[in-house]
């Protein structure tokens, strides 16, 4: 299977293909589809797999293919967020939105602890599509009034498993009571304990599951 055959928009094969892929990884060819199709998604994945690409690159082609909201602030609001377990990996998953999403019109930043707040709230006011976070720090800056998630379409737990081993279940679930019901959720974990079953079963509406 080539990328060419996942019906993802030209900008957005035109920039995988920059970066040296050719063809999908096995999560790739089983998540996009089903994310493009509009499914909830329950992905067994390892960090390896190619998961950061399985989930971006069909959520920017369903960003770039309707309008940009806007938030409380006058800004563009984040209809997609993603959420991880530590700042490394918002990090790189904010890369890859970068590099993928090079050639469309959409805007995304990322926020984690342990850094000055200030810069956070500025980006956060004049708005994001996309928004990757850890779950604490994006939890401060919404009590704090700065953080309008109402628009959210597209919800994205990534590593869902160390979230829990951190101890960010509470934070997460207070996440999830934050953004809107009707929505896309996805959750990639590399392990399935009660916990994160549970968790997938309050999130996850009829998903698709994909083991890798
Ligand atoms: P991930 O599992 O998302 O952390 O990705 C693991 C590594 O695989 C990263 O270095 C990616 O750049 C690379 N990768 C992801 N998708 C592909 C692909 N379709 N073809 C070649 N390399 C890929």
């Amino acid at each position: 299977m080539t990328f060419d055959e996942l019906k993802l928009a030209p900008a957005i094969l035109k920039a995988v293909h920059e970066h040296g892929y050719d063809s999908p990884t096995p999560i790739q060819a089983q998540a996009i589809p089903a994310v493009l199709e509009g499914h909830d998604l329950l992905g067994g994945a390892q960090t390896g797999t190619g998961k950061t690409a399985a989930f971006t690159l069909p959520m920017l082609h369903k960003l770039s293919m309707t309008r940009s909201a806007t938030n409380k602030f006058g800004g563009t609001g984040v209809r997609a967020l993603v959420l991880t377990p530590t700042r490394e990996l918002a990090a790189q998953v904010e890369e890859s939105v970068r590099t993928y999403g090079k050639y469309l019109q959409l805007s995304s930043t990322v926020i984690f602890g342990g850094v000055g707040m200030n810069p956070q709230i500025s980006k956060l006011k004049s708005g994001v599509d996309i928004l990757v976070a850890t779950p604490g720090r994006l939890l401060d800056l919404q009590q704090q009034g700065m953080l309008d998630l109402s628009q959210v379409q597209i919800l994205i737990l990534d590593e869902a498993d160390r979230m829990l081993d951190m101890g960010f279940i509470h934070d997460v679930r207070k996440v999830l009571a934050l953004v809107p019901k009707e929505k896309q959720s996805l959750l990639f974990s590399a392990t399935f304990s009660d916990e994160i079953r549970d968790l997938a079963a309050t999130l996850l509406r009829n998903p698709q599951s994909i083991q890798v």
